[in-house]
């Protein structure tokens, strides 16, 4: 154990339960205490707290670390990194709760605890009759230690319960919300060691805050209500508390809870929709805490730069999609082709993973390839990447816009007549309208688009169709859609054998 500079050193935690897929709250939690860190050259610690077993969830745990990673939140210490302070995982700390637990027995600042559950039950309704809240009516308070110990030790069922001063008051500051004093009387005589010998949350996470010399507790509102029984145990073991922070919930537009109904993902479901860690970080960032500069846009080590704990917004952050959305494209827009080239051929290797195994093997070959991938087009010629996201980048919202985007280079569309023929256009015009670009690329070819243009705006003249008309009658043959990247520099990435051909099966079938 390093010796005790308590909070010489700037040492946060998250401290996540496994108890379901990571939620976005967990990386905004982990944003905020890996930002102050960073900040202050201080410590980010990750802490697993899994000691509530019928709510653990075995792939969750995992699942904190990879999201951790991908978001760029490297813990310093961690179940996976290790650490001075560990185990990380209070499920192997069992023994050091114990022993706590214990010790405030020694020294009358704690109790066994026989009531039955029956008991504890009437206790309850009785409360709950006389409309007060469910307080524990401290019944084995007043049994004599001597006797309540021989009864633990004779193998009777126990839980131990921390003595709460029936009167006073308990005061903290909390960086966020200010001064906060509850009074004592109102503080239940909290179970710290249940009946199985495992720790609550309050013993097991004020004993691991000390013990891993955690100078500052950031984390949700949620948590607020329990600072004070905190307190009493740091009081209790003579301990002094960390500093305290709790950052506003994250809602949704309805303002209640932030939760699936609100468009809001587990943190790696981000991932896979193809959104860039960087726009996801500053969303995160923006919801928290305003920029001093009121920046949209800004990464993280721009955050650590501008970062004060005393920032962090007070009123409850409204999460958006849309506004990620719109953020991410974004991000995507300020990134240079090559980077985003990177990026797509990144998202489409790592799609495989989650998808059909016949779509995987398609994109087998560019694992673990450096350049660009190439994806075959339909008559044996390939597709550079990098050639295909200029086209869209502009227009690019996620990763995943790239496939739907793009999917006309790599194999012709079905011929949709409703389409070609939309907007009151006949299908003898759309045929002459193909008919006449054929002609003119036939002549030309697709390499020249400056001149293919003029040539496609001089028979348009000639013919009396709106330059836009002919335009879409080829795009809709050509891509099977009426939105699609800029015309000519698509047909020039195409070729002219594969245009040709495409208008030529339009024809046919029209
Ligand atoms: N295990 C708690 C959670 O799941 C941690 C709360 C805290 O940070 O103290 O959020």
């Amino acid at each position: 154990m390093p010796n005790n500079s308590k909070f010489a050193t700037i040492r946060v935690r998250s401290a996540p339960s496994p108890t379901g897929r990571p939620h976005i709250g967990t990386a905004y939690n982990a944003l905020f205490n890996y930002a102050f860190a960073r900040k202050h050259g201080g410590r980010f610690i990750l802490r697993i707290e899994d000691t509530d077993r019928t709510r653990y969830v075995p792939e969750a745990e995992v699942e904190i670390f990879e999201a951790l990673r991908w978001l760029g939140l490297e813990p310093d210490e961690s179940p996976e990194n290790g650490g001075e302070y560990g185990p990380y995982r209070q499920s192997e700390r069992l023994e050091i709760y114990k022993k706590y637990a214990q010790e405030l027995i020694n020294t009358g600042a704690a109790y066994y605890c026989f009531c039955s559950k029956e008991r504890l039950e009437e206790v309850r309704q009785k409360c709950s009759q006389e409309k007060q809240p469910p307080m524990y009516d401290s019944h084995c308070r007043k049994l004599d230690p001597r006797e309540a110990k021989d009864r633990a030790k004779g193998g009777e069922s126990y839980v131990i319960r921390l003595k709460v001063p029936q009167e006073g008051v308990t005061r903290f500051t909390d960086l966020v919300r200010g001064e906060i004093a509850v009074e004592n009387r109102c503080i239940d005589d909290q179970v710290l060691l249940k009946s199985d010998g495992f720790p609550t949350y309050h013993l097991a996470n004020v004993v691991d805050d000390h013990l891993m010399e955690i100078s500052h507790i950031i984390r949700g509102e949620e948590w607020l209500p329990s600072v004070p029984k905190h307190i009493l145990l740091y009081n209790a073991f003579g301990w002094k508390p960390p500093i305290y922070a709790h950052t506003p919930l994250l809602r949704g537009k309805d303002k209640s809870k932030l939760g699936k109904r609100h468009g809001a993902l587990p943190a790696l479901d981000y991932r896979e929709q193809g959104f860039l860690p960087k726009a996801v970080l500053n969303y995160l960032a923006q919801l928290g805490w305003t920029h001093p500069e009121e920046k949209d846009l800004f990464d993280l080590s721009e955050m650590i730069k501008k970062f004060e704990l005393a920032d962090i917004n007070t009123t409850a952050p409204v999460f958006d999609a849309e506004k990620l959305t719109w953020l991410n494209g974004k991000w995507i827009r300020s990134l240079s082709t090559e980077r985003l080239a990177e990026k797509v051929k990144m998202w489409l290797e790592y799609k495989p993973t989650s998808r059909h195994p016949e779509e995987a093997v398609a994109t087998e070959g560019s694992q673990g390839d450096s350049s660009p991938p190439k994806a075959d087009q339909n008559d044996g010629k390939t597709t550079d990447l990098l050639g295909l996201v200029p086209l869209i980048q502009k227009r690019m919202k996620t990763l995943a816009d790239f496939e739907p985007m793009t999917d006309f280079f790599f194999g012709a569309p079905e011929i949709n007549s409703e389409l070609l023929t939309q907007k009151g256009q006949t299908k003898e015009g759309i045929k002459k309208m193909l008919e006449t670009a054929m002609e003119i690329i036939n002549q030309i070819g697709v390499g020249d688009r400056d001149q293919l243009e003029s040539k496609f705006r001089a028979k348009a003249a000639e013919n009396s169709w709106k330059m836009g008309e002919l335009c879409m009658a080829v795009r809709v043959a050509i891509t099977g859609k009426t939105v699609s990247p800029p015309l000519f520099e698509s047909l020039a990435i195409l070729e002219k054998s594969e245009v040709l051909k495409r208008l030529r099966t339009a024809v046919e079938y029209l």
